[in-house]
């Protein structure tokens, strides 16, 4: 059996050849799979759970659905983007929401999962902003307002967000050596998984004396990518799958 892993689609109604990417691979592939596991950034922003409504978000919805419908097991954690989506994104698809970190056993490996941002502990601003909008008090707050107005505010963010990353230098926006180490540490030296950087890699770490692999997930900003776990290996893999997998 295998299990696979995927983030940082940043899925959005205009970019329609990575959308048609993640519809074949979730009605192809993925349905080989024991599980399938979204470690965030799913959507390139997410406004709340009542714009499910909104036919990009219901297709996805649906595709993703539709996995689950056929027994595939599906887990999502929520990234920087898509922290909103909630209860009703998971009844919406059948997945499991997971808090980030989270420590599992795929495929008879410990592994710890998490979406990334957290490991970028050198851009203060960013850990800063992160605090205030992961507070439960201010999600409350912001999914008051009307879907309108969240979208709004949402855009001026995400300007913000670009220009602040174009003057930032590049190393702060990696994960730091010293959170990879705290994170591994405290879970045990287990298998780490994440995305958020955008530097698809196999990293390894040696932490108090113990060897560590750390995988980071690629994007899928001009094709796809997943990483493959079975009991015997963990793999990179180029989405659409070229060749069999399994
Ligand atoms: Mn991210």
């Amino acid at each position: 059996m295998a299990t696979f892993f995927i983030s940082d689609l940043h899925l959005r109604a205009d970019r329609p050849a990575t959308n048609r990417i993640l519809f074949d691979f979730l009605a192809g592939p993925a349905r080989q799979a024991r599980a399938l596991y979204v470690l965030g950034d799913l959507f390139e922003y997410w406004a709340g759970d009542d714009d499910l409504a909104d036919p990009f978000n219901r297709e996805v919805c649906s595709h993703l659905a539709r996995l689950s419908d056929a027994g595939v097991r599906l887990f999502f954690m929520a990234g920087n983007r898509d922290f909103l989506a909630g209860e009703g994104f998971a009844a919406a698809t059948g997945a499991t929401l997971l808090p980030d970190p989270t420590l599992a056993t795929i495929e008879g490996r410990r592994a710890l999962l998490m979406h990334g941002d957290t490991l970028c502990a050198d851009d203060l601003a960013y850990q800063a902003y992160r605090r205030t909008v992961r507070d439960a008090a201010w999600q409350q707050a912001f999914l008051a307002k009307p879907l309108p107005e969240r979208k709004n505010i949402i855009a001026g963010l995400r300007e913000c967000s670009e220009s602040a990353k174009r003057d930032k230098p590049a190393d702060i926006m990696d994960a730091n050596a010293d959170a990879v180490a705290q994170a591994l540490r405290c879970h045990g030296y287990p298998l780490l998984i994440h995305g958020h950087t955008h530097r698809p890699a196999r990293h390894e770490h040696l932490v108090d004396g113990r060897r560590c692999q750390r995988w980071v997930l690629p994007d899928w900003h001009d094709s796809g990518g997943a990483l493959l776990v079975t009991a015997d290996a963990v793999q990179p893999i180029q989405v659409p799958v070229s060749r069999p997998f399994a």
